[in-house]
């Protein structure tokens, strides 16, 4: 499966060449944990994870590395607001960000460093920065990068620079920069900071946020790296700046490949918290809505493509989801079967699972990966109707289906929630079938039938289904 991404650096779609053959080492910038992040987020996250999941099925080994900024104007602002440390303050947040990550199906990243934990790393990597000649340290006792002294510097958002530094130059008291373009890479303390502070060598202050990725990615993942992830608007000039610090300090490539996805919006216009016009993920729970609904819909759209947020497509994903889990009830009755013919063979559906693995591997092409399964759907459907299809053939669909939901992660069933009294018995007649004690195995079989549950011993123990 040769998989192939288009690269906002060269902006081309190019075939991927993982720097060490057989796995992939990748970068997503994660969220500043100020607040319940919203669904224009996880469309970013829930890409992300199409990518991840994606490499996966085609048989690499991931390292994902995704950062918490747990410290930055709107942290502290925050922190100050309620009256409680930045760290309790930030530790509500994250906890929330795994909560919805988890109800949204997302496969959680190999590490996730808070920048609060990793200020020495981006200490060590400013301080090359000015071996190097990269940075100085403001009268405002800030340290800055010097864009000016960086040639490459606009690569990725193809900036013209003549242009640029003509036009930005501002030589008024407003900036104690150089050059408007340049960027901080470490903040003076101020009033403002509170108690939020930590030495370096140009006095109390804390990083500025572009340095975070820079020195965490290379604390994972090493200096030069396959894929970095994000959505656009991180492009210019978060990207921007974190190739530039890394790549004037080590004086080697970055990252191979950049990948960004476009916005989710609201009425033409970006979900953002500024514009006000957003909806958390739980916002939509708490108007009934399910995680697998709405992962569906961030999915259901190419992630190059703006996606519009509207209640009309969770209402389509609702019903093509009890599609998918009809034909999912329909084919595991087939399979438990003896009925059908014996035609066709299981090989049926390969080219639906082929179609499926060709949509991905061209650029992440969700929406034709879903036609595939609704083709599966479609074709399963009409030979059990006209009784072609033998316990082995649907067997096949099932296999199918679970062999594509590693990746999209909304195809299979959720199972009926188990009253506490029927979990109660199914674990005592798990004890008593490892005591041997068949009888009373049998009475607590007879028990949990009598609540309206089925269980059905199989090699791999105890199956409850709804009778
Ligand atoms: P932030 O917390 O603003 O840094 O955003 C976290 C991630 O969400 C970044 O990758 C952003 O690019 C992404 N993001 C923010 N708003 C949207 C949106 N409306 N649609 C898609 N991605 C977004
Ligand atoms: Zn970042």
């Amino acid at each position: 499966m040769q998989l192939r991404f288009y690269n906002s650096l060269t902006r081309r779609v190019e075939p991927l060449e993982p720097l060490v053959p057989g796995t992939v080492r990748m970068y997503t910038c994660g969220p500043t944990v100020y607040n319940f992040a919203h669904i224009g987020n996880f469309r970013a996250y829930t890409f992300e994870d199409l990518l991840r999941r994606t490499l996966e099925y085609a048989g690499l080994k991931v390292t994902h590395v995704m950062n918490l900024t747990d410290v930055d104007d709107k942290t502290i602002r925050g922190s100050r607001a309620a009256g409680v440390p930045l760290r309790d303050y930030t530790a509500t947040y994250k906890k929330a960000f795994f909560e919805d990550v988890d109800t949204l199906g997302i496969e959680r990243a190999t590490v996730y460093p808070a920048a609060t934990d990793h200020v020495a790393e981006m200490i060590a990597l400013i301080g090359k920065l000015f071996e190097k000649g990269y940075a100085y340290q403001a009268p405002d006792k800030s340290v800055y990068f010097s864009v000016a002294k960086d040639p490459d510097y606009g690569k990725l958002a193809h900036l013209d620079r003549s242009g640029m530094r003509a036009s930005v130059r501002i030589s008024n008291d407003e900036y104690a920069k150089d050059d408007v373009g340049d960027f901080a890479l470490w903040k003076a303390w101020d009033e403002a900071d509170g108690d939020v502070k930590w030495d370096s060598p140009w006095g109390p202050g804390r990083p500025g946020w572009h340095i975070e990725c820079s020195a965490m990615s290379a604390k994972y993942l090493g200096e030069t790296f396959d894929i970095h992830t994000g959505g656009i608007d991180n492009l210019f000039p978060h990207h921007e700046n974190e190739i530039a610090q890394a790549e004037c300090a080590t004086g080697k490539t970055f990252v191979k490949l950049w990948m960004h996805c476009a916005h989710l919006r609201v009425n033409g216009e970006k979900m953002s918290k500024s514009a006000g016009n957003f909806y958390t993920l739980r916002d939509l729970l708490a108007k009934g809505y399910t995680g697998r609904e709405i992962r569906y819909v961030l999915l259901g759209g190419h992630y190059r493509q703006p996606l519009n947020f509207a209640f009309d497509a969770l209402a389509a994903a609702r019903t093509a989801l009890a599609r998918i889990d009809e034909f999912t009830v329909r084919m595991e009755a087939l399979a438990g079967g003896s009925g059908g013919a014996a035609l066709p063979s299981p090989d049926w559906v390969q080219k639906h699972l082929d179609a499926f693995g060709d949509a991905l591997a061209d650029d992440l092409n969700s929406p034709l990966a879903f036609a595939a399964v609704f083709a599966l759907v479609n074709d399963g459907n009409r030979l059990a109707q006209s009784g072609s299809l033998d316990a082995a053939g649907a067997a096949a669909a099932l296999a199918a289906l679970a062999r594509m939901d590693t990746v999209l992660n909304v195809l299979a069933r959720p199972a009926a929630a188990i009253p506490a009294q029927v979990q109660s018995l199914l674990d005592q007649r798990a004890a008593a079938r490892q005591a041997k004690n068949w009888a009373e195995s049998d009475r607590l079989r007879d028990a949990i039938a009598a609540l309206g549950w089925t269980v059905k011993d199989t090699k791999e123990g105890q199956r409850l289904s709804k009778s």
